[in-house]
């Protein structure tokens, strides 16, 4: 893609192309507005470059992971949690990994695409138990622009009425497969809620888009387009307006401002050349996910914002969250010796557990959702995890080949993911000894979980073990102790990094308000998930579009006025 005219003034500049700013760029260009958007990675494009049907055996690593492709090779997104030349740094005692994608669309061309919306009260968690801080918005306030991402992008999902799991406009959800039938009968046992799964997978043409054909390879990308990407489902709209310029390979390294202290534009380095290129613009949307934008405003230092851009508050980087996660799978000895039968269906669980219980009865606060996993997904390099875990499972020959049969599809996992409380040692600032490759300060990351997350996935841990028992089954690993943190992930691996840039009425405690405007520069906004002000039990990638299509249309409607 070209480099930006030099002199040429654009309505909007975006910086990365992902969830929240690929949706920015659909709602802006729809409404005529002139935009170009900066993306540090390649271009991609899902119908051309995706591995969906490729099989494992076509290629000598077998699909095993590379550095740049961590989830295997046939992985659609390019980056990992190192990336050559772009390192980031911890504080002594920190664990924290940061996931970065550096290509088109961002991680949204391989994520698992759990949809969920955030209920009424993940809005205001303060005002239920006195933790964190109230959303200055509601849930009533970001509902119509779910409604309208539903219709857009496309979701399949049940309606069920649950209080804080609020239904939208959903196509109709796959049936489960054998093992999620097995798992529905353990959670009725348990009276754990188990129900059809909300993914952002079409299973019904819409806006020209054919149905999943059930491959079960959705993070490879689709190359029919029947899943969610920003790069297939929302810039290539965007680009056909015809108001829509990429640069890829752009790396940014500031917000640039006048004198009156607005936005002019980003300054932005070429990888190709590694030249300074700079692009301006009469508004900048910042979506570089919620660490690099947070990075881009504390790097945007100028005489007149000393701490960085849109931080007198001084919260940029602060309250940074991840959702909490564990993992327990288990060997069901009653699913060996299976009828050989195809359960491939969308690449993603057919059903999932919101959180059904009541935290005035548990020792910690908030909630967990459970995703589920196993049965007879493509064997691929690393399948079943080693033979060895089962019974009689080892040795060489006929004997071993038969094993593999014979217990292919007879494992259930469970993975918990649950809300985090925003705490002051959780954040990221500016390194001041290590830049990267293109001289740009990186970020260095400080990170502890409290007791609140530590019981929550103890719980979680526990959970999982009886659904297991109660199918009959045995759990691969003993539980994890407290010395081992109850097996919680380390920050950052749930990869739902949020926060950072949190949005707030007061500008003394917040970086940007309630329409994701910048408290200290008005024409300057983030549409990624740094304004979130608290995590919720669901994961946040359909609340980072919710929001993301609001600011877009805000920014709109501003301009119309002339207020922009
Ligand atoms: C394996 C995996 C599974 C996931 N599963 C789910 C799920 O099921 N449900 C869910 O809700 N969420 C899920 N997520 C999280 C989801 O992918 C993110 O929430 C979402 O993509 C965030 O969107 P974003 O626009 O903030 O950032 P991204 O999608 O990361 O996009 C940011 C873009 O900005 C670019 N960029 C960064 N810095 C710069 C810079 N300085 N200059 C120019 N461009 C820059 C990057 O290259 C990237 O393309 C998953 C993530 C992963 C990795
Ligand atoms: S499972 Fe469906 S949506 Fe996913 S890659 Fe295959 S066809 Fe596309």
């Amino acid at each position: 893609m070209p480099l930006a005219p030099a002199r040429k003034v654009y309505d909007v500049c975006i910086v990365g192309s992902g969830a929240g700013g690929g949706m920015a760029a659909h709602v802006l260009t729809q409404a005529g507005a002139d935009v170009i958007v900066l993306e540090a990675g390649g271009m991609w494009d899902n119908m051309k470059d995706s591995a969906m049907l490729k099989m494992p055996y076509e290629s000598d690593r077998r699909g095993a992971s590379t550095k740049e492709r961590p989830f295997g090779e046939f992985d659609a997104c390019i980056g990992g949690w190192s990336i050559d030349g772009e390192p980031y740094t911890r504080a002594p005692d920190t664990k924290f990994d940061w996931w970065r994608a550096r290509m088109l669309g961002g991680r949204t061309n391989h994520w698992g695409r759990i949809s969920l919306r955030f209920g009424p009260d993940d809005f205001r968690g303060k005002s239920r138990d006195g933790l964190g801080e109230d959303w200055p918005i509601s849930y009533e306030d970001v509902a119509p622009y779910y409604d309208r991402v539903d219709q857009l992008v496309g979701i399949f999902g049940s309606r069920e009425n649950l209080p804080n799991h609020p239904d939208g406009f959903f196509q109709p959800a796959p049936k489960p497969r054998c093992y999620e039938l097995m798992v529905q009968q353990a959670s009725r046992k348990l009276n754990v809620t188990c129900i059809p799964a909300r993914l952002s997978i079409i299973t019904q043409p819409l806006n020209g888009r054919p149905p999943c054909h059930y491959c079960g390879q959705c993070n490879r990308g689709c190359a029919v387009n029947a899943n969610f990407s920003s790069t297939n489902v929302l810039l290539l709209p965007a680009l056909k307006t015809g108001k829509l310029t990429i640069v890829s390979d752009a790396m940014a390294r500031e917000v640039t401002t006048d004198r009156a202290g607005l936005a002019t534009g980003v300054s932005y380095i070429d990888k190709k050349t590694m030249k300074d290129e700079h692009v301006q613009a009469r508004v900048v949307v910042l979506a570089a996910s919620a660490c690099e934008s947070a990075r881009l405003l504390l790097n945007s230092k100028s005489s007149r914002f000393p701490q960085g851009l849109a931080n007198s508050s001084g919260v940029v980087g602060k309250y940074l969250t991840d959702t909490t996660g564990t993992d327990v799978a288990g060997f069901i000895p009653k699913m060996v010796d299976h009828v050989p039968h195809n359960e491939d269906g969308v690449g993603g669980g057919h059903v999932y557990m919101p959180w059904w219980l009541d935290n005035r009865k548990l020792d910690f606060p908030r909630g967990y959702h459970i995703e589920v996993w196993g049965g007879l997904g493509a064997p691929s390099y690393g399948f079943m995890g080693g033979i060895h875990r089962y019974p009689t499972g080892g040795g060489y020959g006929a004997s071993l080949k038969n094993d593999y049969r014979r217990y292919y599809g007879a494992t259930v996992g469970f993975s918990g993911r649950g809300e985090m409380i925003p705490n002051s040692d959780s954040y990221c600032e500016i390194d001041p000894d290590v830049v990267d490759r293109f001289g740009i300060p990186v970020l260095r990351f400080h990170w502890k979980w409290s007791d609140h997350e530590y019981n929550q996935v103890k719980h979680m841990q526990e959970t999982f073990r009886a659904l297991i028992a109660e199918m009959g089954g045995e759990v691969f690993s003993p539980m994890p102790t407290k010395e081992q943190g109850y097996g919680i992930a380390s920050g950052g691996r749930i990869i739902h990094e949020l926060g950072v840039t949190r949005m707030g009425k007061n500008p003394k405690t917040s970086a940007v308000n309630a329409n994701c405007q910048a408290h200290d520069v008005k024409n300057l906004f983030v549409a990624d998930g740094g304004p979130f002000v608290s995590q919720a039990d669901k994961n946040p990638t359909w609340t980072i579009l919710a929001l993301a299509m609001r600011t877009g249309e805000f920014i709109a409607d501003q301009k119309k006025k002339g207020a922009l």
